[in-house]
């Protein structure tokens, strides 16, 4: 089959590879229809993340068609439209059995290469997954949309961590693909006002198009006074952190009232200055969150009744084979590009 793959850091090449084998009465062989390029991706392309260790095939946000099944599958037979987790869980470890499934002792992640483990990914014509991490797609949603099935259950995992209230004031502090994923998701929980903060104008723009009923600049020496008036001067009840780095840390936190709560999805720094002062005394919660455990369902309800729109943040759909060229424009942040879909 034809693949994408990454020979060495920041060289892709679209190569003949062998063909995956179904090697598990429970596998299924899925023929690849769209393929999303994750921010994981071009972060782990020049090998600054060390999850991506050439040679590898990235890519763990696909959707396409069951080729082939093994003979214990059950719930799905050739020519059914799926998607899958991007994460590989076990299924029996203490956490699974508990149903937390982002956090299986024996995750693998689809697309990563790492010093644990190499698990090829959807960057190719076919890929080979569990039935266990498989779902239908609804009938009118195409396959470039449904790409972006994983990344809005990322979203709606963080949105499910945050104990958000009827009409509580919501910010999503960073308006990238995950943020604007969650300021919709936000938007059709009961929530009241959403406030999106971005340093980048684009993507506040980008924001109140995807339903912040606000923005704001990180960066505006008036930003407390600006939270303030929109909050009857106490501050947001919830805030999203969808960065992770000390800055953005720094704001989420300052701009929560008191009692209030940050989650934590962003983790661009793996260690940050804390404002601890101001977590301890004003009694913040904060709360990591992490992939996906059971929202798969959920976000393919909400993406084909349109209360997620994933058409709205798709930049591009081009051929698998161009990858090189979208990877390079996705690394060097060109033509302010928000999702590309690759199609093999
Ligand atoms: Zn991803
Ligand atoms: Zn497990």
């Amino acid at each position: 089959m034809k693949a994408l793959l990454m020979k060495e850091y920041k060289k892709l090449e679209y190569a003949d590879v062998p063909d995956p084998k179904i090697s598990g009465a429970k596998d299924i062989l899925v023929k690849v229809k769209a393929v999303s390029v994750c921010g994981s991706d071009v972060h782990g392309f020049d090998g600054s993340t060390g999850r991506r260790k050439p040679p590898v095939i990235m890519g763990h946000e696909a959707a396409g068609v069951v080729e082939n099944a093994g003979s214990g599958v059950t719930l799905f037979k050739k020519g059914d439209r799926i998607t899958f987790d991007s994460t590989i869980w076990c299924g029996e470890c203490f956490f699974c059995r508990n149903g937390d499934v982002n956090l299986c002792d024996n995750r693998r992640v689809l697309g990563v290469s790492c010093d644990e483990y190499v698990q090829d990914g959807c960057f190719a014509e076919y890929v080979v997954v569990p039935e266990r991490i498989c779902f239908k797609l609804p009938d009118d949603l195409s396959f470039e949309d449904a790409s972006l099935t994983e990344p809005a259950a990322v979203a709606a995992h963080a949105v499910r961590q945050t104990p958000v209230a009827l009409n509580e004031t919501v910010a999503v502090v960073g308006a990238g693909l995950i943020g604007l994923l969650a300021i919709q998701i936000l938007r059709a929980s009961g929530c009241g006002l959403v406030i999106a903060l971005d340093t980048d104008a684009a993507h506040r723009k980008a924001a109140l198009l995807a339903g912040a009923c606000a923005e704001a600049d990180p960066a505006d020496a008036d930003l407390l006074k600006k939270i303030a008036a929109l909050t009857n001067g106490r501050g947001v009840d919830r805030t999203l952190e969808a960065v992770g780095a000390a800055a953005s840390i720094k704001t989420a936190v300052a701009i929560t009232r008191k009692g209030g709560s940050v989650t934590l999805i962003g983790n661009i720094s793996p260690t940050i200055e804390l404002p601890l002062q101001q977590v301890v005394t004003r009694q913040l919660r904060l709360q990591g969150t992490c992939a996906i455990a059971g929202e798969y369902p959920l976000v393919l309800d909400m993406m084909a009744r349109k209360k997620i729109n994933a058409r709205s943040i798709i930049s591009r759909v081009a051929p698998l084979s161009e990858g090189q060229i979208w990877f390079d424009k996705l690394y060097n942040r060109q033509d302010n590009l928000l999702k590309v879909v690759l199609a093999p």
